[in-house]
């Protein structure tokens, strides 16, 4: 083998704090708008989230955190929540965002299997800590995100975060750091069994941002104005915080307010041209927008994942409101972004309905992302449109393994994403169907196999399955299908009742119905497509009634 001929060009590691100082150096007057906890409205710019991030770092180093340590995070979209990003990582720790719409034992499940050393929490997540403390015993220090006036009431002795900062002056260089280093941690619990940890390293997560802000991606530029709907705790809320400060894009903090008016209100005021979000929210926007008799004066385009976005609400945006509906996939392994739906030059002169059935599907991979479908035998299956088999990706933001998980997810070096899809000519992928059984509520899972093990925990419960049924507000809610024990004569309401307590309220099924046998697989297992077949048309009367 003869030695490579190397290029002679720099060697420097694509890090995360780069993307602030960047921002803080050629973008430093740019704002960032934040709607607080606190119920105001706070602003400041590039410049000073660099400064206020150094003095987190500062403040963590004092604490005697080390390189690789995770700190984990409890809080909404919020500038403190993007200092935190960007504190963490930049001092060679790893920002650990943890999902608070879990239950209680899962969090817990997970600040210990992270071995998160500090928790900083929004104060709205105050009685959630109290319950969390006592099952967390490693963590060193709770720090609320806000100032000494606003100290919530706890039995948890904490910390603010604002007196943390205060003793730091913010007159730090960010340390060199290692590109392959790990900078933030997300769990998935869209999986059977114990959440699993994505751990981003600096690279990927530049990399997905440089590829995230492509014109043909989310396309960001420092003309725009982006608000992310997307949660922060949800795979960093699809890259928006590394990629806005990367183009100079002003950035538009929600905080805990995602519905219609309030969401509508801040998009007008800060002249928001650009948007990310699951359906649900844009359903309760939409919802506003048209009782409300109101335009959008400002606003372009909104990418909407997470869920399918519903062809009747592509068209709603571009033809009711003239905002382009950009549908995108991706999932937590995958940093998260994977396919986009926009179209190329010749695509945009095909005729108007061919146009939309393109942009309905979720779309096509952009650079950095390699993917395919497979069939049973592993081979990889045409791309016609029609065919459907297991969907694989690579990239380079695409996990390798899970955290403190060394057994491989890879099939011959392939990311199986557990959706089946078909991919068409033009190479826009659809998603047909799951093959994992989870319900997706809002943009939030809700793992079928806790409830039905809850279900049979009930005396009356022979044989128990949780199915996904459509909802126009959640897209997708629980339906409960069981099987009674003989003799028993259990109510759908005693079974529902059975869950209070057991699960968070929005994990418990929207409808239970009896049956007299479940269908199997050949292998025993219950058969779940079968039931949806079965139940496709079943409404939930939360569905019919127009109830949450
Ligand atoms: P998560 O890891 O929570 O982001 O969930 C990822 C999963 O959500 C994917 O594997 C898909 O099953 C689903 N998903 C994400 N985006 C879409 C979409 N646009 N259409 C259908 N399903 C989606």
């Amino acid at each position: 083998m003869t030695t490579p001929l190397y290029g002679r060009m720099m060697d420097v590691p694509l890090t995360v704090p780069s993307l602030l100082a960047h921002a803080s150096r050629h973008f430093g007057t740019t704002e960032i708008v934040s709607k607080r906890i606190e119920g105001d409205v706070h602003r400041y710019t590039y410049r000073d989230c660099e400064k206020r991030a150094k003095q987190l770092a500062q403040a963590l180093i004092a604490l005697g955190v080390e390189t690789g340590e995770r700190i984990g995070t409890l809080a909404w979209n919020g500038y403190r929540h993007l200092e935190a990003y960007y504190g963490t990582a930049g001092c060679g720790a790893v920002c650990h965002t943890i999902n608070p719409r879990l239950f209680p034992d899962q969090i817990a499940y997970i600040v210990n299997h992270a071995d998160d050393r500090y928790v900083l929490f929004d104060i709205t997540f105050a009685p959630l800590v109290d319950v969390l403390a006592p099952q967390c015993p490693n963590v060193r220090g709770w720090v609320a995100l806000t100032d000494d006036v606003h100290m919530p009431r706890m039995s948890t002795a904490a910390s603010s975060y604002e007196a943390l900062l205060a003793q730091q002056d913010g007159a730090f260089d960010w340390p060199p750091i290692d590109e392959r280093s790990a900078s933030s941690l997300c769990y998935t619990s869209g999986t059977t069994g114990n959440p699993k940890g994505a751990l981003y390293s600096h690279r990927s997560t530049v990399l997905h941002a440089l590829a995230a802000s492509l014109p043909d991606a989310v396309g960001l530029s420092a003309r725009d104005c982006v608000l992310p709907a997307v949660p922060m705790f949800h795979v960093n809320a699809w890259g928006t915080p590394y990629a806005a400060p990367l183009t100079g894009t002003k950035l538009v903090m929600p905080g805990k307010d995602l519905d219609g008016k309030s969401l509508y209100e801040l998009i007008e005021t800060e002249r928001v041209t650009c948007t990310l979000g699951v359906p649900t929210v844009w359903l309760g926007l939409l919802r506003f927008v048209e009782e409300a008799g109101v335009r959008f004066s400002s606003l372009k385009r909104t990418v909407v994942g997470g869920s399918a976005l519903p062809p009747a609400m592509l068209r709603m945006f571009r033809d009711g409101y003239g905002v382009e509906a950009i549908h995108g996939w991706g999932m937590t392994e995958m940093s998260p972004l994977g396919t986009l739906s926009t179209l190329n030059r010749e695509q945009t002169q095909r005729p108007p309905d061919e146009q939309l059935r393109l942009r309905e599907k979720q779309g096509h991979a952009f650079y950095g992302i390699d993917m395919k479908i497979v069939g049973e035998d592993g081979r990889e299956l045409p791309w016609n449109g029609t065919t459907f088999g297991d969907l694989h990706v690579r990239g380079p933001w695409v996990i390798d393994r899970y955290y403190r998980n060394d057994a491989s997810p890879l099939v011959d070096g392939w990311f199986p994403t557990g959706d089946v899809a078909t991919i068409d000519q033009d190479g826009f992928m659809r998603i047909t169907d799951r093959s994992k059984d989870l319900i997706k509520s809002g943009g939030e899972w809700i793992s079928s196999i806790d409830i039905e093990n809850i279900a049979i925990g009930h005396p009356g419960v022979a044989e128990a399955a949780c199915i996904a049924c459509p909802h126009p507000k959640w897209a997708q809610r629980p339906l409960l299908v069981v099987v009674k024990q003989p003799g028993n004569d259990v109510s759908r309401e005693a079974l529902l009742r059975f869950y209070e307590g057991k699960v968070a309220k929005w994990w418990i099924p929207d409808d239970v119905v009896f049956v007299d046998e479940l269908p199997h697989t050949a292998t025993g297992k219950l058969h779940k497509l079968k039931l949806r077949e079965l139940f496709r048309d079943h409404v939930l009367p939360s569905a019919r009634d127009g109830r949450n």
